[in-house]
């Protein structure tokens, strides 16, 4: 087992991370930009260790500087967390070149998975059902991209192959506007994500996003945690998840679930790892696989009590998995808000000074936070602040539970998004569940904007 980890991240995961090597018994190295430098994550691993100013390309993405800080650290292996350099595949190599451990997937896995042509044929080679398209790029024929459209049924969406962060899509409703919005994508992903090529896609109407979380390690174990339901989503950013996702049933569950797992041993997956589905009628369609920890990792963890972080950690030191795929049970019923410091209202961002903060805790309830009275919020990152995570036997339970938790939660300086949550949680169509991706938005414009 590692004896030191540096954690190349901050906030809340970074203190997830740091509790993990805890209970591991390893020691935790954190890195840090000089905004961070009094912040809980920092306070509280074993070691530590300046990067760079605030602006994350000098810091949390300076690849140079964080395996230099491991170096000299004497880590043995490098955590990435989610964002910043954890789907980064030249980032994954470096460290291997460096003789570090990168706990995460190889760079082969992180590339094919963020090439989407590349990792939809991986998908339909395994036998995981994908969202009936173009079956890879595009080609520059005009006449054979509309047969494409054509066969797959309008409306159509052009993405952009190397696309990420729900931009280069765009949807066309018919035939007429089709080549013009293939040339636009094109030329944006071009400029963007410096890669011209387009894929096409039948665009669902009304799915929901449902994704199952697998778990895999270098002996060629690999197993799933069942799903997490991510419909309630803002501009593409999620906003509210639970697991498991209504109306789906343990067969199904069991099904699409062993297709990840299979997946998985086919290209040699290490560590964990998030299938992203559109769920529509019943069906489930791939549209990504996300190649690290998840935010919203808590209610898979929450439902199955497997420690998703220590598993990372322990097959990354070429540990079998703790678990089979028979251990595996979910049970009862989980969902995470993610608090953000931002207007309730306006969505604007609201960094700055938490004069005070009182965060739910109790029986069944998780809160993953970096926050604290006194703490100064930076303007520079992410406004994630804290996940409001309950757990319950029932659905029902849990949303009552959750809204216990929100209304004894209390920041005061800085504005946050726990009113919307408030609503949300006593909205009744959210409640009956299964609503779709678009239902978040649509609420938004109705009772707010
Ligand atoms: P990104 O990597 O940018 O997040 P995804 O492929 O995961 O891109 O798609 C992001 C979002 O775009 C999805 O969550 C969904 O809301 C929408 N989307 C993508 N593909 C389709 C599709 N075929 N039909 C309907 N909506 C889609």
């Amino acid at each position: 087992m590692f004896k030191k980890i540096l954690i190349a991240n901050r906030g809340e995961i970074a203190l997830r991370i740091i509790r993990a090597c805890k209970q591991l018994g390893i020691t935790s190295i954190i890195v840090y930009s000089k905004a961070d430098k009094d912040s809980l994550p920092v306070k509280l691993a074993d070691e530590k260790i300046c990067i760079g100013p605030a602006l994350a390309t000098k810091s949390y993405l300076n690849q140079e500087a964080i395996i230099s800080a491991a170096e000299v650290m004497g880590a043995e292996a490098i955590h990435p967390g989610y964002g910043f350099l954890a789907e980064n595949a030249a980032f994954a190599e470096r460290v291997a070149q460096a003789g570090l451990t990168f706990i995460g997937p190889t760079s082969d896995n992180i590339k094919s998975m963020g090439d989407k042509v590349a990792a939809k044929k991986q998908m339909l080679e395994a036998g995981v059902p994908c969202v009936p398209g173009s079956n890879g790029a595009l080609p520059s024929d005009k006449e054979a991209a509309l047969k494409i459209a054509r066969e797959v049924g309008y409306p159509v969406i052009i993405k952009a192959a190397s696309g990420g962060g729900g931009r280069g899509m765009r949807v066309v409703e018919s035939e007429e506007n089709l080549i013009n919005a293939i040339s636009m994508t094109q030329a944006e992903a071009k400029t963007n994500f410096g890669d011209s090529v387009v894929y096409l896609e039948r665009y669902l109407q009304a799915p929901r996003h449902v994704e199952i979380q697998v778990l895999a390690d270098t002996q060629g174990n690999a197993i799933h945690l069942g799903e997490r339901d991510c419909s309630m989503q803002r501009r593409h950013q999620k906003v509210i998840e639970e697991a498991p996702a209504p109306g789906i049933s343990a067969e199904q569950r069991v099904q699409i679930g062993e297709r990840c797992a299979l997946a998985c041993q086919k290209m040699n997956y290490i560590g964990a790892g998030t299938f992203e589905f559109l769920y529509e009628n019943g069906e489930f369609f791939f549209i990504e696989m996300n190649t690290r920890i998840q935010v919203e990792h808590t209610i898979t963890e929450l439902v199955t009590g497997v420690d998703i972080v220590q598993e990372q950690i322990l097959v990354a030191a070429g540990q079998p998995l703790s678990y089979t795929q028979q251990d595996v049970r979910i049970n009862g019923h989980a969902f995470e808000c993610r608090i953000n410091a931002e207007n309730p209202y306006t969505f604007m961002p609201s960094p700055g000074r938490i004069d005070y903060c009182h965060l739910p805790a109790g029986f069944g309830i998780r809160v993953d936070s970096h926050i604290e009275s006194g703490y100064t919020v930076p303007p520079s990152y992410d406004s994630l602040i804290a996940k409001i995570c309950v757990h319950a036997p029932t659905r029902e339970q849990a949303i009552d539970k959750m809204q216990a938790a929100l209304s004894e939660a209390e920041i005061q300086g800085i504005d946050t998004n726990i009113a919307l949550h408030q609503k949300l949680f006593a909205d009744p169509e959210f409640n009956k569940g299964q609503v779709s991706i678009h239902y978040l938005s649509q609420w938004i414009a109705e009772n707010i904007e």
